[in-house]
């Protein structure tokens, strides 16, 4: 959902979508509650969903062991430890998928800890059919989970000392976001919360995915900025095809190309929840 001062930018985007068949509708603010009852449309111009159940979550562990399980399966070997320089790994060929942590290991990469909270929250009224929804006028997002929902705060931090979760965002940002837009959230009770570290690209909130132009043999897979869930099946693909065709060959992300971040050419992400 989006208000007026972000309509024109998801109007654009919308041609992105389109041009992707990505079967997303798009509704004026005044017709939301056709479409979501529950709703209260206030300050929404305009706003994208999709009705063909082509979205929707997953457990990102469960994904995470899908994918590892089947790698080893393949013959893939995982050795845990601790790299502390890119320079001590003998291979042909390295990629460098460190998360947050990235920086630590290549210094001209600005993927960085950015600390987001989550809440558990559970509310009398249970609506299963609500989507995953954002909430651009006040950055909030939410979506159910089990009898609960889950709703992310819309505040972060850099240099973080801990991971306790920011309780306070939740009677002073959250709520309030969720019960001015849900009238029904207005009874939520907070159940839970956490927090986790986004891999955040400080220089323009996207991935950097490619070859590493200073390394004869460094690849890059970092910096998603809290879509890495959403983004790894398409990373992962294209970046195989780099690696041993030498370019892209069904999934052209170059724009993401390293090159962009040592050369400070901003591509920013303007949504990021
Ligand atoms: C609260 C929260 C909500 C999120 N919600 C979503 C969502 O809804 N959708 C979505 O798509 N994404 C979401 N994300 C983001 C998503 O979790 C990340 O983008 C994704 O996990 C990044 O995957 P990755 O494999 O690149 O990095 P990671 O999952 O961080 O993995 C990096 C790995 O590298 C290891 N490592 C780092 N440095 C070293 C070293 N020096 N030596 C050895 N190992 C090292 C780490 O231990 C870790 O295992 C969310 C994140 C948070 C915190």
């Amino acid at each position: 959902m989006f208000g007026p001062e972000h309509a024109e930018e998801q109007y654009r985007a919308l041609e992105n979508h389109k041009a992707c068949e990505a079967g997303t509708k798009n509704i004026k603010g005044s017709e939301l509650t056709k479409v979501f009852p529950y709703i209260n449309n206030e300050g929404i111009e305009t706003a994208t969903f999709t009705d063909n159940k082509s979205e929707g979550w997953i457990d990102p562990f469960m994904f995470h062991s899908a994918l590892k399980s089947k790698a080893i399966e393949l013959g893939a070997e995982f050795i845990k430890g601790e790299v502390k320089s890119i320079s001590e790994i003998k291979a042909k060929t390295i990629i460098s998928a460190a998360g947050c942590w990235t920086k630590e290991l290549l210094d001209d990469i600005p993927v960085v800890p950015q600390k987001h909270t989550v809440f558990r929250v559970k509310c009398p009224k249970h609506i299963p059919e609500m989507p995953l929804t954002g909430d651009l006028t006040t950055g909030v997002y939410w979506r159910p989970e089990g009898k609960e929902y889950l709703a992310g705060s819309p505040h972060s931090v850099f240099d973080a000392t801990d991971l306790e979760p920011a309780w306070n965002d939740f009677e002073e940002l959250v709520w309030p976001a969720l019960a001015k837009r849900i009238p029904v959230f207005e009874e939520l009770k907070l159940t839970g919360g956490w927090a986790g570290y986004y891999d955040c690209n400080k220089l323009d909130n996207n991935a950097v995915v490619g070859k590493h132009p200073k390394y004869e043999n460094v690849y890059l897979a970092s910096g998603f900025t809290g879509r890495g869930l959403m983004q790894a099946p398409g990373i992962g693909r294209a970046l195989t095809e780099l690696i041993t065709t030498g370019s892209y060959q069904t999934i052209d992300i170059s724009d993401f190309a390293v090159e962009r971040v040592l050369d400070n050419k901003v591509r920013p992400e303007p949504y990021v929840l």
